[in-house]
């Protein structure tokens, strides 16, 4: 089950809305949040309540800063970098929490030409993701690889495998729209934003996954990408 998924309508529509409607919701926010506080040392016997009201408004907050960091109109920066040092920082950063999961985390270079125009802190955001969402779909033994190899002359391509649940085929198609999530505590935001990413470098993202067996992600990225902007695809 092999899908090659191009969202760039899609994107395009919900960057929009995100870009225009986040930084006006997070603003009622902080000051719903500072005036809850301030009542909270009034009101006597009803802590419980208030506990609530401000964790749900944390949890809109964190909603609107992922859906902000997706549809942000700024500049991708590129410069030359080194696949290697990005994927390295980004699995010494996960290494504990995978530790904590029972999770076997292996990172394999089977090419010595790791360089790459790219934004790193772009790329090490999508490696993040790719990596927890495999992590979460992990119950117990897991494996979670990182292979690196050659794609052609021009081309590397990073494979992330995990020994997880997998994805219903039919499930596939679905991936990368906003909100979609299978998860309680999820927002479904995550692989939008691993998708707007690998566009803006101009490679591609292909996801395979056998249910009850695992998934296997591959981001093919060019190694000399020609700059490209998150704000001209808004
Ligand atoms: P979230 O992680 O918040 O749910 P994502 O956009 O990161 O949102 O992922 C969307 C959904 O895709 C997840 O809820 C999950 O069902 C599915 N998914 C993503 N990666 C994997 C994976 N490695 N294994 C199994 N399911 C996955
Ligand atoms: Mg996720």
């Amino acid at each position: 089950t092999e899908e090659l998924l191009r969202k760039s309508d899609k994107l395009s529509v919900a960057g929009q809305l995100a870009a225009g409607l986040a930084h006006e919701i997070r603003n009622p926010l902080t000051s719903l949040r500072g005036f809850l506080q301030l009542l909270q040392n009034d009101v006597k016997g009803k802590q419980h309540y208030f506990d609530i009201m401000l964790s749900e408004l944390d949890r809109i907050n964190f909603i609107v800063s992922e859906f902000l960091v997706i549809a942000k109109p700024e500049a991708i920066h590129y410069k030359k970098s080194d696949l290697k040092d990005i994927l390295q920082s980004v699995t010494a950063l996960l290494e504990t929490q995978a530790v904590l999961c029972d999770v076997e985390l292996v990172l394999e270079f089977e090419t010595e030409s790791t360089e790459l125009v790219c934004s790193e802190m772009h790329l090490k955001q999508l490696f993040i993701n790719l990596v927890k969402n495999a992590m979460e779909a992990i119950e117990k033994n897991g494996q979670i690889k990182l292979t690196v190899s050659m794609q052609g002359y021009d081309g590397i391509r990073v494979r992330t495998e995990d020994n997880g649940c997998g994805i219903p085929e039919d499930r596939l198609k679905q991936l990368g729209e906003p909100f979609y999530t299978t998860k309680e505590k999820g927002t479904g935001l995550g692989l939008m934003m691993c998708f707007k990413i690998v566009e803006a470098h101009k490679g591609t993202m292909t996801i395979q996954s056998h249910l009850g067996e695992g998934t296997v992600i591959d981001v093919c990225l060019p190694t000399m990408t020609t700059g490209h902007y998150i704000k001209d695809w808004n």
